[in-house]
């Protein structure tokens, strides 16, 4: 049998130089608009607004590191930035996921964002990472997610910031949300990790919450707490592919029947329950649906204005009771006296309402010197 006899063509000679893959000219779109190169000067807040109003996204990257920092400077042209932002913001549909690790939210979104882009959406992500503020070991922070999506021209993907309290993450990203809508976006995504407070924060800058799910891990509720489960518009159960489709079906009326005992919504909205598969992206027009038909119904009966409107005037009382408290507790004075009145406390010594009443009536006694 021939091996030998057998003549390879010419062009099958191991000298042959291959083509290899061919490379794309320029891999960033945004290096060929010269902005690189000034890196180190810091645009004006009319430069960034333009850039920003241009859909420019290496400029919006850039403004939301602005408003992430700490430094104090900087905390005042962020401000500026966002006042003029918010004129043209308020137009896009923002949408919280969660879901434990592991659930498949970056497959998800990605899969699903990249459909969204198909239907000719802008869409961007934004994170909420309560392990990276603590730890600095981000779970929701690597780059290799999300690939086909963040290099995707229609898309802006944002990893979670890396410093900071739940609350001052929180803030950051209900302002970078101004920042992508005035940039043109017009579907956010925010994504946490559903096993803490997060989620929580989450509920209160978005207008639909996603939960994903997984199906099969024997106690269904898998650490998720009810009150998620409370919070969900919609529940998606992911991976509902293969061996685990009869699973998802199972774990859909599980949570079927959970959701009926929960009350009523007061927007008139009742949760769904939808098996999906990210991976082989099955499932996903049932949630674009479900969207589509909770904006259009909520606009209708005017909640979800109202919603907003709620969630606004939640987070300027957050945000006061959040400055009070710090200002109260690095007041020198007060700083002084809570060991003291702490030990009492635990010694049975004092009421902790009489010490918190003392400890304030000194503040403001303080705050008139
Ligand atoms: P995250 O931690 O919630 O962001 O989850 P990932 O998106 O990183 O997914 C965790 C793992 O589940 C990865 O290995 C994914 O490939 C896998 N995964 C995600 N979605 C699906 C799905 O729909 N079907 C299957 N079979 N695997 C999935």
């Amino acid at each position: 049998m021939g091996m030998s006899k057998k003549i390879y063509p010419k062009d099958n000679s191991a000298l042959r130089v291959q083509p290899g893959v061919t490379q794309p000219s320029n891999l960033n779109p945004e290096l060929s608009t010269g902005l690189h190169r000034f890196k180190k000067e810091k645009p004006s807040t009319e430069a960034f607004l333009k850039g920003i109003r241009a859909g420019n996204r290496s400029m919006l990257g850039r403004a939301i590191t602005l408003i992430e920092s700490e430094l104090v400077g900087e905390k005042e042209t962020a401000r500026k930035l966002i006042n003029l932002c918010l004129p043209y913001s308020g137009k896009s549909v923002r949408l919280g996921i969660t879901g434990v690790p592991g659930a498949g939210k970056s497959t998800f979104i990605e899969s699903f964002g990249l459909q969204m882009i198909a239907r000719g959406k802008k869409v961007a992500v934004l994170a909420i990472d309560p392990s990276s503020t603590r730890t600095k070991g981000s779970i929701l922070g690597d780059k290799t997610r999300m690939e086909a999506l963040s290099t995707h021209p229609g898309a802006f993907v944002r990893p979670s910031a890396t410093s900071g309290t739940l609350g001052g993450v929180a803030r950051a990203t209900r302002e970078s949300i101004i920042l992508c809508e005035a940039a043109g976006f017009d579907f956010i995504i925010v994504e946490t990790v559903g096993v803490g407070q997060s989620e929580t924060a989450v509920a209160q800058i978005v207008d639909f919450f996603l939960l994903l799910m997984l199906a099969g891990g024997g106690d269904e509720l898998q650490g998720i707490k009810r009150g998620i489960m409370e919070m969900a518009d919609l529940v998606v159960i992911n991976k509902a592919d293969g061996d685990n489709v009869r699973k998802a079906g199972l774990a859909k009326k599980e949570y079927e029947n959970a959701l009926h005992l929960f009350p009523a919504l007061a927007n008139g909205w009742a949760p769904q329950v939808i098996t999906a598969s990210a991976v082989f992206r099955t499932g996903l027009d049932a949630v674009w649906e479900q969207i589509e038909t909770y904006v259009k119904l909520m606009r209708l009966n005017g909640w979800f204005d109202k919603h907003r409107q709620q969630q606004d005037l939640f987070l300027l009382r957050e945000s006061i009771n959040q400055s009070l408290s710090s200002a109260f507790f690095e007041n020198e004075a007060i700083k002084g006296l809570v060991k003291g009145y702490k030990q009492q406390i635990t010694e049975g010594k004092l009421s902790p309402y009489e010490a918190a009443q003392k400890l304030l009536e000194k503040y403001f006694a303080e705050m008139k010197k």
